[in-house]
């Protein structure tokens, strides 16, 4: 472990413990009690000169308060010192004559905050003197003065340093070991609820040409502008790291593997229509992933990379998704295209001729969609097949809520509401589809997802049994 990653792991977890150090130093020094009061104003660590002065074990001295330790005029002087340190005082003293347990107590308080690795005051440090047997007080006060300099030096360094460690210095995007932690949670979730995770592995294509004939400093141009680019067109919950070299990847929380590849083939064409200063066009392959169940980051990653390789083999400046095995290599299959195909099942019949055949003609529609996404057809072209879908969906909402009324359906009011609804954030979807805000993977989950396979296979169930043909009698 190198120096960075000490101070790295320090900040995370034990930023806190900075007045440790200072606990740590007085007692030798000075013999000074030290304490570190929480914001609610007990007592959350105290060192040994402490315990001592008070006869109390550290377990009996925190979550004491002032006004459980002293009479109450101290405990009142000693919250108004803290007050003024909450108010952003760097340190402030305070002189005691009182007695306490029967026994006189002469002392000098000092005051200091203790900040948080958010550079927010988190709790209230405290020195504390016995003055009658300290002569010292000079050298201390400018000790504790030094100390909590050094601290706030110390908090604002392990800031930065976190930030650096975290990031990848020339594009800005996250660095593998960033990467490496949000696997941790995001994996963890993945795991418990069920989450769906997918990951890109994107590289650049003959990027050492771009070396080779503009030189380093422009091949480090085009990362940086790439680096832009691929951010920009990421949702706010994809991250995108800067995996080695030319390599990046971007892990997308909560996204399944067709909505993954709808926004690798999105990046391909942003970067493919950018226009890099100095060196024109440039591309890049991607390989496309999604997590399954208690597979491991290695497996999961190394299924992303084959994928990779296989769009470079294929000619670059494309798409490839992975295999559901990393040893089934065999036939390209498109199993994104398997995974939300809608397929007909004879138990999804409501018995009315009319409306089966409206509901497969949706599945029809969706699926028609959904190819058309996948093989990434022209806008114009999946515009059209999104219209035509929410046309037959409005006409087939129609003529349900007609044959479910006819039929004495009890509920056929309440189930238009829901026809409705379903038919008003569709249009808003789509309008959002339009203006940029929404992309296609989302909008085809809804009308696909939502819309039809739910509401067919859910809330329509409801009304079969209306509409069984009623036995002769
Ligand atoms: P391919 O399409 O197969 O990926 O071809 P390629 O040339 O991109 O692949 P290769 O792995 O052979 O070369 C990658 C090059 O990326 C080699 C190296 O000079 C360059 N490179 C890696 N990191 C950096 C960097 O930080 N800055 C610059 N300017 N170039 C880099
Ligand atoms: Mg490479
Ligand atoms: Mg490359």
């Amino acid at each position: 472990m190198n120096e960075n990653d000490l101070i790295y792991g320090f900040a995370k977890e034990h930023v806190i413990e900075a007045s440790g150090l200072i606990a740590l130093m007085l007692p030798q020094t000075f013999g000074a009690g030290i304490a570190v009061k929480a914001m609610d104003g007990r007592y959350k660590l105290v060192n040994q000169a402490m315990q001592s002065y008070f006869r109390k074990t550290s377990e009996q001295f925190t979550s004491l308060t002032d006004a459980e330790l002293f009479p109450s005029e101290v405990a009142e002087q000693l919250q108004r010192s803290d007050a003024q340190i909450m108010a952003g005082a760097a340190t402030c003293s305070d002189q005691l004559d009182c007695v306490v347990d029967g026994r006189p107590f002469q002392c000098l308080w000092f005051k200091f905050p203790v900040h948080g690795p958010d550079g927010q005051l988190q709790y209230i440090g405290a020195a504390m003197l016995d003055t009658a047997r300290m002569g010292n007080i000079d050298k201390m006060q400018k000790s504790l003065e030094f100390l909590q300099h050094s601290n706030q030096e110390l908090q604002k360094t392990l800031a930065e340093l976190s930030k650096l460690a975290s990031t990848d210095k020339l594009t800005g995007a996250w660095n593998r070991r960033r990467l490496e932690e949000a696997l941790v949670n995001e994996m963890d979730r993945l795991a418990r609820y069920d989450q769906a995770l997918s990951m890109l592995v994107i590289d650049i294509d003959f990027f050492k040409k771009v070396n080779d004939v503009h030189g380093h400093t422009v091949g480090d141009q085009v990362l940086v502008t790439l680096a832009n680019v691929l951010q920009s067109k990421l949702r706010a919950s994809d991250t995108l790291t800067r995996w080695g070299g030319e390599e990046f990847v971007v892990l997308c929380p909560n996204t399944t593997l067709p909505t993954a590849t709808i926004l690798a083939e999105r990046l391909r064409d942003s970067i493919a229509k950018t226009t890099f200063p100095v060196v024109g066009s440039v591309t890049i392959s991607l390989g496309v992933a999604e997590c399954m169940a208690g597979e491991t980051w290695e497996a999961w990653f190394k299924r992303a990379d084959t994928a990779l390789y296989r769009a470079k083999e294929l000619g670059r400046n494309q798409v490839e998704i992975a295999h559901e095995t990393a040893e089934r290599d065999g036939a390209v299959k498109s199993m994104a295209a398997n995974l939300v195909r809608l397929s007909w099942h004879a138990a999804y019949e409501s018995g009315n001729q009319v409306i089966d055949e409206q509901h497969r003609g949706l599945f029809l529609d969706a699926n028609n969609l959904l190819g058309a996404v996948l093989s990434a057809r022209p806008e114009a072209e999946v515009a059209a097949l999104v219209n035509t879908l929410i046309k037959d969906v409005v006409q087939h909402f129609k003529e349900e809520e007609v044959i479910i009324s006819a039929a004495g359906y009890p509920r056929a009011t309440e189930h238009a509401a829901i026809h409705s609804a379903l038919i008003d954030k569709a249009v808003l979807l789509v309008k959002h589809f339009h203006e940029g805000t929404l992309t296609m993977g989302e909008l085809f989950q809804f009308l696909a997802r939502d819309v039809i396979a739910r509401h067919i296979l859910g809330a329509d169930r409801e009304f079969f049994a209306y509409l069984q043909p009623k036995p002769q009698s």
